[in-house]
């Protein structure tokens, strides 16, 4: 498959360059050129196959021409060891729990099934020297891409994160994992991070003295995964012998890659009736659905944190899919937009007369569905995370203790291990340095 710039249709590379790269030249995002389809028969079976069968027919159909099939099959099984289970919460509405992985967020899926693939075309490559990822995180990517990347020969990762102003919870995720991980805390802010990374990137002296790569969701094996589980959803809506004709997913979204992967799922057969898109007070999306105009702003500060986007990366991809129309996007697309008052409201309401716990960021979608959703249609919402990562603000907000899973504690009890570095690029390049 070829994939080619959101700027310029006619910039068009190998699957291997476009993970290798992350960006186009161009700035632009990379794209499959075509949408290819699955076949009816497979959705007349697929209430019994597995999440690892469903994704590998899925993956196979996207990667099949780059990828030999064995190779890829060992990759989708390896990425999704465990489950993503469809819970019932109440009436017509199902949350769709991505949050039993290793770091326990979605994030997990991309950040593996990337770090394995990357792992596989290094290992192709004439030139085996090592490939160093850089990411900078305000808290779940850098959990997701460090555990993702643990262990993956060829690949080094450097997580920037700022010290001081990343929860404990997850600052043990990524910075207890020493072997291929390092993770360097920077005395600064998020911003300061993400700007001693693109200033490697535009380092020609040091792009030729190692390889360098990002990690983030722009990424079209960090991306394009992701709609594995919308099938799997699916799935288990044909195993409960649901209706399967008026399903609506409701996707909380921050910079819309998650939802983006799902409308190419969609584009390529998946009966999914429509999407909300939703947003905390981060509402350019749903700004734009209203009238047409996009406008990026300055994001602010909420409870759900990794929704906090202004100008959300994947929009640029929304726009490529629909061919820039706004009414191809709204008949697909709905929004909605709540602040902290109405998430913190829904998530207490859940839990009291549901007895369901939600983290604050699947709060957004649930609510979506329960403001938007009809009677005869089909729910289904993404809970993104497990409370437990948001403890401190999901315990103030039910008014009770909530238990921490063993996997977390365990993150917890390993010993930190960081590099401190001031907020300058001449510390950070020196690191890099010293570890070739
Ligand atoms: C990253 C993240 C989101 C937003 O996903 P996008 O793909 O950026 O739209 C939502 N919830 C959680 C918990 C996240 O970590």
């Amino acid at each position: 498959m070829i994939y080619y710039s959101t700027n310029n249709p006619n910039l068009e590379v190998s699957l291997q360059e476009a993970v290798v790269k992350g960006l186009a030249a161009d700035r632009g995002l990379f794209m499959p050129e075509r949408i290819p389809s699955l076949p009816k028969a497979f959705f007349n079976n697929i209430g019994n196959m597995s999440l690892q069968e469903i994704s590998f027919i899925v993956a196979n159909t996207l990667f099949g021409k780059d990828v030999e099939s064995e190779v890829l099959k060992d990759i989708v099984y390896d990425t999704l060891n465990f489950d993503i289970p469809l819970k019932h919460v109440t009436g017509n509405m199902y949350s769709l729990e991505l949050f039993h992985g290793p770091t326990l967020a979605f994030k997990d899926v991309g950040a593996r099934f990337m770090a394995r693939l990357l792992g596989y075309f290094n290992s192709k490559s004439n030139d085996k020297s090592m490939v160093n990822v850089l990411v900078a995180t305000s808290g779940d990517t850098g959990s997701a891409v460090a555990n993702g990347f643990l262990g993956v020969p060829g690949v080094r990762v450097f997580v920037l994160y700022p010290q001081g102003k990343v929860s404990r919870i997850q600052e043990s995720q990524f910075t207890t994992l020493g072997k291929n991980i390092t993770a360097i805390e920077v005395n600064g802010t998020f911003d300061d991070c993400q700007a001693l990374v693109k200033n490697a990137f535009m380092d020609k002296e040091l792009n030729q003295r190692m390889k360098l790569t990002s990690a983030n969701s722009i990424n079209v094996a960090r991306f394009l995964p992701q709609m594995f589980y919308y099938f799997y959803a699916y799935a288990q809506i044909a195993k409960r012998g649901q209706k399967l004709d008026n399903i609506v997913v409701a996707v909380p979204s921050g910079n819309f890659g998650n939802i983006c992967s799902a409308l190419i799922g969609k584009a390529m057969g998946l009966p999914i009736k429509r999407f909300i898109a939703a947003n905390n007070s981060n509402d350019v999306f749903y700004q734009y659905l209203q009238t047409g105009k996009y406008e990026p702003r300055k994001s602010i500060q909420t409870i759900a944190n990794a929704m906090d986007v202004g100008d959300p990366s994947n929009f640029a991809r929304v726009l490529d899919l629909y061919h820039h129309s706004h009414a191809a996007i709204c008949k697909d697309i709905s929004g909605c937009t709540y602040t902290d008052e109405q998430i913190a409201e829904t998530m207490k309401e859940t839990y009291d007369n549901q007895g369901y716990l939600l983290d604050p960021h699947g709060a957004v979608a649930y609510r979506a569905l329960l403001e938007g959703l009809d009677d005869d249609e089909t729910g289904i919402f993404l809970e993104t995370a497990h409370p437990a990562k948001f403890k401190g603000t999901v315990e103030q907000i039910l008014g009770t203790d909530i238990q921490v899973p063993e996997k977390l504690l365990a993150f917890m009890r390993g010993t930190k291990k960081s590099v401190r570095i001031g907020a300058n690029y001449t510390s950070f390049k020196q690191v890099l340095i010293d570890s070739l």
